[in-house]
């Protein structure tokens, strides 16, 4: 089953406007620019409208870094789906490890949001990963399969399939310490076949990224493993010139 390769920048909690402006200028990319590789930024909420404008026409796609479940009403602070839709963002991370750790988000509440962004028209990046504890207590394969099972159970097998997981192990997150392509391999096959488990053959036509520490000099040896289907990028999405090196090499 062929899957279409996915290279994701996530920003973070960075860059004003006028940094986002000036990466769109640095970053303009034809319509058939990278032909057989999806590229989507996520910039944060406040540079949404304006990547929309710069972005239009070309082959980059738009995503945002989180959404709440609900599509509107009383919650101070929130941004639903169908507003990230008015932006034409076509993507949403859900469940990033920063938020599992300093919003205290649960998994429950990741899986509202994925069938949220499902049901809103997005397509949810689910985040899954260990950290360096759970790593080194052999417990990193159970502990990832229970993240996925839990943000996934109330779906169809079909809405299972429009699902793109990204496994970030904590311990890579921001660090510079990559997992080994073997590593990474072995994990994207595990929640693969956690998938398998779950909703059937679907689990062959969902997307699976690495993330954590990625760039242009390790990204090449990653995609060649035949269950890791594109990266989400973290530092390295926030220069134009890094990231557009990254998706070449994807290719
Ligand atoms: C991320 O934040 O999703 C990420 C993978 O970050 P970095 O590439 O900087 O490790």
């Amino acid at each position: 089953m062929e899957r279409k390769p996915l290279i994701a920048g996530n920003w973070k909690m960075h860059k004003t406007l006028a940094d986002a402006r000036e990466f769109a200028g640095a970053f303009a990319a034809g319509p058939d620019e990278w032909p057989g590789v999806d590229v989507v930024v996520c910039p944060p909420f406040t540079a949404l409208a304006a990547l929309q404008e710069a972005f239009e026409g070309s082959a980059v796609m738009l995503g945002a870094q989180d959404m709440f479940y609900e599509k509107q009403g009383a919650y101070t602070g929130e941004i639903s789906g169908s507003m990230l839709q008015d932006l034409s963002c076509r993507f949403v991370i859900v469940g990033h490890s920063e938020r599992r750790e300093f919003i205290r988000e649960m998994d429950e509440f990741i899986g509202l949001k994925v069938h949220a962004a499902l049901i809103q028209g997005l397509t949810p990046i689910l985040c899954v990963g260990e950290n360096l504890k759970q790593r080194e207590q052999g417990k990193a394969l159970g502990f990832v399969r229970g993240q996925v099972e839990k943000a996934l159970v109330d779906l169809s097998s079909a809405e299972m399939g429009g699902v793109v997981i990204a496994y970030e192990p904590i311990w890579a997150i921001g660090t510079g310490k990559t997992a080994t392509s073997e590593e990474a391999e072995r994990m994207c096959q595990a929640i693969r076949m956690t998938v398998a488990g779950m909703a059937g053959g679907v689990a062959q036509e969902m997307r699976i990224l690495y993330g954590g520490s990625v760039n242009k000099e390790n990204i090449a040896e990653l995609m060649r493993e035949p269950n890791i289907d594109g990266a989400l990028v973290g530092g390295a999405s926030l220069k134009a010139a890094e990231f557009r090196g990254i998706i070449e090499q994807a290719r």
